[in-house]
């Protein structure tokens, strides 16, 4: 007679099963074996020195991804949500403004982060898969004088690229912060943090870095510093609390670094290992594949007599990092084919 009265769960008695999926949808993306290799390494201490250095390659590997020079640049313990909150909760105060720019979900949910910690939220709203003008997003400016502009890069849930030119210097012009969300098009377009002037720059590990999803690469300017270790009041979450973060991955300039929360060190190997991949190709060559092969498929939709952007029903495809290929676009183009021949009107 066993002394629990909760036995050992049946399912858990019978073996892992994991099937292999294409994953060409918004993300996650398929992560390559040598990403996959590099987290089954041995579990070493969150303050060993081994993965410090670990830690100060992927800073590197950051800071080569976004294009800048940013000393506080690191990964947050997290999916792309943590990396989102932790640039909110931090830049912002209670009573502070923030305008988030709204072209899909990802506006929506930064003004909803926003107004949990007591900001002032104003939105901007783009048409469904449209964009905003620059003197749209400056009249909003002038108007709402935020603390903090949000914008989403890659909008993942329109399939929409935002042109991020000459924002970054109209949000200093009005005396705000830039944050831009690149979850789902860092790696794969050209994006310069420094030279486009982005105050707070995140991005996430499982989409065109092809990284199990769990650490979230994230970098602030000297601005944005200046404002963040210049609070009046304590950031809402300890555990994003950037002072802390920064110095857990030595970004602080002090000497010694202190204990803040146990990193997930199997996933800093894989994120390192998407890194060091990514900086083989080359990070133009890597823009230059992704624009071939986005065109090769959305010339190839067209000629099957598909439009782009369809009103009813639209289906989002991500060819992300190694799914990337030309391979990969006839092997979708093959199932939407199969696929349509199942519709009821079918005019293929
Ligand atoms: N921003 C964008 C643009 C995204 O596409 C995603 C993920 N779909 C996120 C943020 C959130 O990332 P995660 O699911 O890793 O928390």
């Amino acid at each position: 007679m066993s002394s629990v009265p909760v036995p050992p769960p049946k399912c858990l008695l019978k073996p892992l099963v994991v099937p292999f999926r294409h994953m060409f949808g918004p993300g996650p993306s398929n992560v390559p074996p040598r990403i996959l290799q590099a987290g089954a390494n041995p579990v070493i201490g969150h303050m060993h020195p081994e993965i410090f250095e670990i830690m100060n390659d992927i800073k590197s590997g950051i800071q080569y991804l976004f294009q800048t020079q940013n000393r506080v640049t690191l990964a947050v313990s997290g999916t792309g949500h943590t990396a989102m909150e932790c640039a909110i909760f931090n830049a912002v105060e209670p009573g502070e403004g923030v305008l988030s720019a709204v072209n899909g979900i990802w506006g929506e949910r930064a003004a909803d982060m926003a107004e949990r910690i007591g900001a002032r939220v104003n939105t901007i709203v783009a048409p469904p898969g449209g964009v905003l003008t620059n003197e749209e997003i400056e009249r909003a400016l002038a108007k709402h004088r935020p603390a903090l502009f949000f914008l989403a890069h890659g909008e993942s849930s329109t399939g929409v690229l935002h042109s991020l030119d000459g924002i970054g210097q109209l949000c200093h012009k009005y005396n705000c912060l830039f944050l831009v969300d690149s979850v789902a098009s860092m790696g794969g377009t050209p994006l310069h943090m420094d030279r486009q002037g982005i105050d707070i720059l995140y991005t996430g590990s499982q989409k065109v870095l092809n990284a199990p999803p769990g650490t979230a690469p994230i970098s602030f300017s000297d601005r944005a510093c200046q404002k963040i270790f210049n609070r009046r009041t304590k950031p809402v979450s300890f555990f994003l609390d950037l002072k802390w973060l920064s110095n857990y991955w030595g970004c602080d300039g002090k000497p010694s670094r202190v204990y803040h929360h146990t990193g997930p060190v199997t996933a800093f190997y894989s994120l390192r290992e998407s890194l060091a991949v990514l900086a083989e190709e080359g990070l133009e060559k890597s823009w230059e594949r992704h624009k071939e092969v986005a065109e090769y498929f959305h010339t190839s939709l067209e000629s099957m007599g598909l439009h782009l952007f369809v009103k009813e029903k639209v289906l989002r495809v991500g060819l992300m990092g190694c799914n990337s290929s030309k391979a990969h676009v006839d092997m979708v183009l093959a199932a939407m084919k199969d696929a349509l021949k199942h519709c009821h009107e079918n005019k293929l």
